[in-house]
């Protein structure tokens, strides 16, 4: 992003607004979700290497056009984010640490030759988006209701050779997705095929690139995922445990010295996402609100979950992300064998993933009030 080139700025956005309204969809629709609504606007930012990015738009949603020989067309030069607005119980609409999906997308916009800008200007961007369609796509009485927001970066450059776009197209989407957050019993997961790896040292697991996602939709096909929700990514010769699905993944144990430690894998190696939802459960386990637990980032394998089990030092497990939110997982399956991890019945979730996913939830829906949650 040459410094002498226009920078992405919020305040210049032209507002281009629908003449047509769609029909919103009832609550129940909404939460188990046609995929394919998304609400009466969005927004759009082009950016030429040249000069730099043009004023954002904010139009009708509706169809692209690029040319068939764009580069993410051909060579995937697209990273996104994944986010949402939550109607709080005070009828508030708020964001939850949305700086930290802004700054992420600079992240994997580098690692795929795409152009960087002031997350700053992205995050008011997407207050503008649901300043206008907000009130109307997710009313104040839907409180516990989200709306899911998808900001998105493509290579546009019309040019068949293999170089970095000199074009590019900012844009930000808000739509329905399902209502994921919680499996009955628990999520199950299942191990990764021993030939198939999600990211490796050197490539760009870390980046929120769609290239990421495409080739990982094969290991859930096939007749082991009977009974099975999500894969556990295992990585290298001693399978360390990564993510699960597209989430982060996290063990609640009983270290060998007796002391309950909440582990989950390090961003070092940049194998795995810096999940928001992440982050938020470290910083705050760590702060000892929730009582005496150590919180470990290092590389822990499916063979020590085995001892653990063995030895009874398991106690909780669950994924974290945006679209699950935190979800108790209560089975691993690796090679044929089970690790079982016990769920609260009452809870749906274990005691101490219960407290974390309460003590969040409350900053989403504005129960408690959080600098995390950023109000619209
Ligand atoms: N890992 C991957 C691969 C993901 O796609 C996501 C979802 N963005 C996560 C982890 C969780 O990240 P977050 O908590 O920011 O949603």
């Amino acid at each position: 992003n040459g410094s002498n080139t226009a920078q992405l700025d919020a305040s210049k956005i032209i507002y281009k607004f629908t003449t047509n309204l769609r029909a919103v969809p009832d609550e129940a629709t909404a939460n188990t979700s046609d995929e394919t609504i998304c609400t009466d606007h969005m927004i759009t930012a082009v950016w030429r290497a040249s000069t730099g990015w043009e004023a954002p738009e904010l139009k009708p949603y509706g169809p692209l056009s690029i040319m068939p020989t764009a580069s993410v067309l051909n060579y995937a030069t697209e990273c996104f984010e994944g986010m949402k607005a939550y109607r709080g119980d005070d009828g508030k609409l708020r964001l939850f640490r949305p700086n930290l999906n802004c700054e992420r997308l600079n992240v994997s916009a580098s690692r795929i030759s795409l152009p960087t800008f002031d997350a700053a200007e992205m995050e008011k961007l997407i207050v503008t988006l649901l300043s206008v369609d907000g009130p109307r796509w997710l009313p104040k009485d839907r409180a516990g209701g989200f709306l899911y927001i998808r900001p998105i970066l493509i290579g546009t450059q019309a040019r068949i050779g293999v170089h970095a776009p000199k074009e590019a197209l900012f844009y930000i989407m808000a739509g329905f997705i399902p209502r994921l957050d919680s499996y009955p019993g628990g999520m199950r997961l299942h191990t990764s095929p021993d030939d198939l790896v999600r990211a490796w040292v050197g490539g760009y697991g870390y980046a929120k690139i769609g290239a990421n996602y495409g080739p990982s939709m094969i290991a859930k096909q096939g007749p082991h995922m009977q009974g099975f929700h999500e894969i556990l990514w295992l990585y290298g010769d001693k399978g360390e445990c990564t993510e699960a699905g597209a989430s982060n993944f996290f063990v609640v144990w009983k270290r060998k010295d007796g002391k309950t430690e909440l582990i989950t894998a390090p961003l070092d190696d940049k194998l795995i996402l810096s999940g928001v939802t992440r982050r938020s459960c470290l910083e705050f386990v760590r702060q000892k609100l929730i009582g005496d637990i150590e919180v470990t980032e290092r590389k822990f394998t499916i063979g020590e979950l085995f001892e653990a089990q063995a030895e009874g030092r398991i106690l909780e497990s669950f994924a974290t992300g945006t679209g699950f939110f935190i979800c108790p997982i209560s089975q691993i399956r690796h090679r044929g064998q089970d690790i079982m991890i016990p769920i609260d019945p009452e809870l749906q979730a274990g005691e101490i993933t219960h407290k974390i996913k309460t003590v969040l939830g409350d900053i989403l829906y504005g129960r408690a009030n959080h600098s995390w949650g950023v109000v619209i």
